[in-house]
């Protein structure tokens, strides 16, 4: 996820800141909802009304992608949270693994996740623990084959820390406000370099995942308005509490806010509805937000993919970040949407852009986060050259010089990892200088053959993950020409 960290306006570093067959299920686990009780795990029906019309074919690949059933039992506390996971995973890799590793953010983010009952296949399993218990190892009994697997059952129990001290507040109960980011223990990714895992600087983004499918029971107070990645399926009330059923697919996460605060502000476009969740006198602000990201949304459909899905969320929070994306959902936080703070537009249309360069292409976050932060600072300039016209985007233009030159222009390579920067280096290379390349390589191209390139990249890497190989390559193809000059002065 992200952060935009400076602005416009001022560079004072406010914060700105992703067919198979198992029949039957564990024998031993009750059914987490009546929707999943029903539901084969290769039944990919239910998660055709989220996909816009052109989106749904999708839904016919991705073969051997994880499938999570979850219950959340949020407490009256909004701070305690139990819970139960099954999820279907598959080796979708061309090799046999010993093993498979979840992730428990909560352990790194000022929180705490506990896991109990694991199973696999409904046979008890014993785990072990690393990353400060924000890594664990399930072992198999036996090696899986490619194409071979598992139903992968667990419970859980999540404290959600009370302060937004660490990460920029992604997980938290802060203000009247449930933020609950990576709160389910989720399913690292396995490439060229082995299972990916490790401890996220405070600064950068947290996850690396690959595309599943998530189907959420949030059994939680009545008082709150619960906003979800994905959509609605099923609602009921009993006394003082709600029960709400979301699926979500595909996406790389699955993100809930709650709050008793929140009044929603409505926005149709085409097929998809637009929605931001904040308090009933930021009316202004979510309005203008709305058509915010109803212009981006447009400017990049048009541009490299259409949005894929018929929902996007837009939430307030206390994050120290001004903005953080979600598959299908975005973040902001809250004083920005206040009148004449300025930063609202730049921040709308930088998360919007991380729904196509982050969610829908995806990248490791973590080890190339130019890929999806610099990109999508050159994407956020592109809509106001779009929008604007070239004087029109000279703000923002400048707002990408002015966080490099905060860092005295140092050519420092922007394709690095998080890790190897310092914060102010990660905010002056990756969102200042990292946006300028782009721009670098558009006129290196030429506007044609950059356009088309980045529809290519767009389009072919949809759903999948890109690597700066890949874009590399991607675009050399389009400029019919050597670009290693270019990624040396630069990237690398
Ligand atoms: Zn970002």
């Amino acid at each position: 996820m992200k952060r935009i960290i400076a602005s416009f306006l001022t560079l004072a570093l406010a914060t700105i800141s992703c067919q198979f067959f198992f029949p039957t299920q564990t024998p031993t686990t009750p059914p987490l909802t009546e929707t999943s009780a029903t539901t084969q795990w290769d039944d990919r029906s239910i998660f055709q009304k989220g996909l816009v019309t052109s989106a749904q074919s999708i839904l016919n690949g991705l073969k051997g992608a994880s499938v999570y059933h979850i219950d959340f039992n949020i407490e009256s506390d909004m701070r305690h949270i139990t819970g139960n996971e099954e999820v279907h995973y598959t080796n979708t890799e061309t090799k046999d693994l010993t093993d498979v590793r979840f992730r428990l953010f909560p352990n790194i983010l000022g929180g705490e996740m506990k896991i109990s009952n694991l199973k696999v296949d409904g046979i008890d399993v014993d785990v072990k623990y690393d990353l400060r218990n924000s890594l664990m190892i399930v072992p198999f009994e036996k090696a899986f084959s490619p194409g071979q697997g598992a139903v992968i059952s667990m419970d859980f129990a999540v404290t959600v820390p009370d302060n937004v001290d660490l990460n920029y507040g992604v997980e938290a109960y802060y203000d009247n406000v449930l933020a609950l980011a990576h709160a389910y223990p989720m399913i690292a990714v396995y490439n060229e370099e082995g299972w990916n895992a490790e401890i996220p600087p405070q600064y950068g983004d947290v996850t690396f995942a690959d595309m599943s499918f998530f189907i959420v029971k949030v059994t939680a107070p009545r008082r709150v308005t619960l906003v979800s990645s994905g959509r609605e399926t099923d609602r009921s009330e009993d006394g003082t509490s709600q029960t709400v059923t979301y699926e979500a697919g595909p996406a790389r996460d699955f993100y809930l806010a709650a709050s008793d605060q929140y009044k929603v502000f409505t926005k149709q476009l085409g097929e998809i509805t637009l929605r931001f969740y904040t308090r009933s006198d930021l009316q202004e602000g979510a309005r203008s937000g709305l058509e915010d990201a109803a212009r981006a949304i447009e400017d990049y459909s048009a541009r490299y993919a259409p949005y894929p899905y018929t929902e996007l969320d837009f939430v307030s929070t206390p994050t120290l970040a001004l903005g953080i994306e979600y598959p299908g959902m975005i973040a902001i936080t809250e004083w920005i949407i206040e009148p004449g703070q300025g930063y609202l537009e730049a921040t709308v249309a930088h998360e919007v852009g991380h729904q196509w360069f982050y969610n829908l292409v995806g990248n490791d976050q973590l080890d190339d986060p130019w890929l999806d932060e610099s990109l999508t600072q050159f994407v956020t300039l592109q809509y106001f050259t779009d929008e604007y016209g070239v004087n029109g985007a000279m703000g923002f233009r400048q707002d990408l010089q002015g966080r490099w030159d905060n860092i005295n222009d140092a050519r420092i390579p922007v394709g690095q990892p998080v890790a190897s920067y310092s914060e102010d280096e990660y905010s002056g290379i990756i969102y200042g200088r990292g946006g300028l390349f782009f721009d670098a390589l558009r006129e290196k191209m030429g506007q044609v053959a950059f356009d088309a390139f980045m529809k290519d990249y767009a389009a072919s890497l949809s759903w999948d993950i890109s690597t700066p190989e890949k874009l590399k390559a991607i675009a050399e193809k389009h400029c019919n020409c050597d670009l290693t000059d270019l990624f040396q002065e630069w990237i690398y």
